[in-house]
């Protein structure tokens, strides 16, 4: 490849975007394509807030390239769960330690802050309404369609792909033949659908605003996080078909009884749950495992479009801005020579994209059914214990995800699949509701840990 190439990036969202910004201040000229229009200027959105929980892996990469502080000011930091039973009694439980946060961005917002950030170098050209249909991987020269049906065709040095889950270019390169893309797409039982919790009267939360709010309703849930302007975005995540499933509940009787009987106390906040359930299509959650990432050194995937995952562990965005930052520092390490840096990208990031992808599926039994449990609460409490104890030994599962950049995802699954043994043994010691504070439990479990468990040197 030659030494300075022309860059193209298909797709937009939040990972393009900011794949966009980072290359162009490493100078490269950047062809950023979109097939939606430009939401800055038309109401694509309507009016609806989706939001994201932004953790340490995506602000680290934030931090890469100066805006972490500008993308600051509009998020709110969640420093617990709030767990909601059916009788409306509440728990809390705090994600971490220190003050530590998960934030809560508008998912538009974070991708227009990024793509005028983007814009404003003088290297990147943003082509909005433009969809890509076709490419030819011999001359690397794309055709697009645009808002007018225009064909155009597109030639560029190195192509990432950038478009999501359903990545268009990801689906041309399995057409290819000689290329032996291993790939598959594995729909979940559940589903989704976004219901709202309006500001109160004077624009404030009617509920606790620094928290991730969730209903664990073992088979379902609903969940919610908060937005700046007073708003709660929630959403249902059940299954799709079975007894209490979107396909089931078709009535308005049957839902307003469903949601009465599980969801009483949200029932009075939201936002016409009952109209919105019925209109509402439900969103599929499906998780992608593709290999190889790239062809011919000339393409390449990133973000969704190489391991979309379920959201049960806020990481997919968080997982894509850690591949561009890891992306750019291999660029930087091996000083510009892109042979190099996509195979070492490829080599790195494709073993963490499977292990987020694990831990995330396996999340939503965390957070559907054990999130209520009192064992599974003792549990972390005793973890959390433990942890305060011996920082560098025991860190929780859910921490070196979220709170621990530096702790591959990879690392972060075969530790924890360690730590959850251990605990299960811990959690059958007689009594341990009763003894769990007392020395003994903190000895045993440090003897267990400390040939099992290899040190890591936390840095947050
Ligand atoms: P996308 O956001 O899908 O963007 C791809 C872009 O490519 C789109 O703008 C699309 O229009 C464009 N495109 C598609 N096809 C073409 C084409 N043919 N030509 C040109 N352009 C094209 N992640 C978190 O980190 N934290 C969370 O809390 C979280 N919660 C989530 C909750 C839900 C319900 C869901 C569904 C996801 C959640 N995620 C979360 C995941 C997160 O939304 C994704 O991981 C993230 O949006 C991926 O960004 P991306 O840029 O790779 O892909």
């Amino acid at each position: 490849m030659i030494a300075n190439p022309a860059i193209t990036i298909n797709g937009a969202g939040p990972v393009g975007a900011l794949l966009a910004l980072m290359l162009a201040k490493r100078g490269y000229a950047i062809d950023l394509f979109e097939s939606r229009p430009d939401s800055r200027k038309t109401n694509i959105y309507q009016g609806k807030s989706i939001n994201l929980a932004l953790s340490d892996r995506g602000w680290k990469a934030l931090n890469a390239v100066g805006i972490d502080e500008e993308i600051r000011q509009q998020a709110i930091p969640m420093y617990c769960r709030v767990m909601h039973d059916t009788e409306g009694n509440l728990t809390k439980q705090h994600y971490g330690n220190n003050n530590q946060a998960i934030w809560s961005v508008s998912r538009a917002g974070i991708n227009e802050q990024l793509m005028t950030l983007a814009e404003q170098q003088n290297n990147v050209s943003l082509y909005f309404s433009h969809r890509l249909t076709q490419h030819d991987f011999e001359t690397n020269t794309a055709l697009y369609v645009d808002g007018k049906n225009h064909v155009k065709q597109h030639q560029t040095d190195l192509l990432f792909g950038a478009d999501g889950a359903f990545s268009k270019v990801r689906r041309l390169m399995q057409e290819l033949p000689r290329q032996r893309i291993s790939y598959s797409l594995e729909y979940m039982p559940q589903s989704y659908i976004e219901l709202t919790i309006p500001a109160g009267e004077n624009g404030e939360h009617l509920m606790e605003k620094n928290a991730l709010h969730i209903w664990p309703r073992k088979d379902f849930m609903l969940i919610a996080l908060p937005n700046a302007d007073g708003s709660f975005t929630c959403t249902l995540f059940m299954d799709h078909q079975g007894e209490n499933s979107f396909s089931a509940l078709t009535e308005h009787e049957t839902v307003a009884a469903f949601f009465q009987q599980h969801f009483a106390d949200a029932l009075p906040l939201l936002d016409n749950p009952i109209e919105e359930f019925l209109a509402k299509a439900p969103s599929p959650l499906c998780l992608v495992h593709v290999y190889p990432w790239l062809v011919n050194d000339q393409v390449a995937l990133i973000g969704d479009a190489a391991h979309a995952m379920v959201p049960f562990y806020g990481q997919g965005m968080n997982c894509g801005f850690e591949d561009c930052r890891v992306l750019c520092e291999l660029l930087d390490s091996f000083q510009g020579d892109w042979q190099q840096t996509l195979m070492a990208y490829q080599q790195e990031r494709k073993e963490n994209g499977d292990a987020i992808i694990e831990l995330a599926k396996r999340n939503f039994i965390e957070m559907s059914d054990f999130a209520g449990d009192e064992r599974f609460l003792l549990r972390k409490k005793i973890e959390a214990r433990f942890h305060q104890r011996y920082p560098d030994l025991w860190i929780p599962l859910y921490s070196m995800v979220t709170f621990s950049p530096n702790i591959p995802y990879k690392t972060a699954l075969e530790i924890g699949d360690i730590q959850a043994k251990i605990m299960d043994e811990i959690m059958h010691i007689e009594n341990i509701e009763q003894c769990w504070q007392d020395e003994s439990v903190m000895t045993t479990l440090y003897d267990m840990s400390r040939d099992r468990i290899p040190l890591i040197k936390q840095e947050v």
